[in-house]
């Protein structure tokens, strides 16, 4: 029955490990709004400046592929078919 006895290190380090792995109400308040602040939001594909000949009201599937809105489209549609 010979307890190993733990060095006031290891308590130490238990004892915060404990402390901040403790989940409150204003910790999880902080969370979701540190979360909202840097949450990415998708710029609409109208805000994407037209660099060939589609125009800037034409569909946007009809750009090409060197146009930073065509190149958008494509990218966002690789990514949702996935
Ligand atoms: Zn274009």
């Amino acid at each position: 029955m010979a307890k190993t006895k733990k060095s006031e290190a290891e308590i130490i380090s238990e004892a915060m490990g404990l402390l901040g792995s403790r989940k409150t109400e204003a910790k999880r308040e902080a969370a979701r709004r540190n979360g909202a602040a840097t949450r990415w939001q998708a710029k609409p594909l109208s805000e994407f400046e037209c660099r060939c000949s589609a125009g800037p009201d034409s569909a946007d599937s009809a750009h090409k592929s060197y146009c930073p809105r065509g190149r958008a489209y494509r990218r966002r549609n690789v990514v949702a078919a996935k």
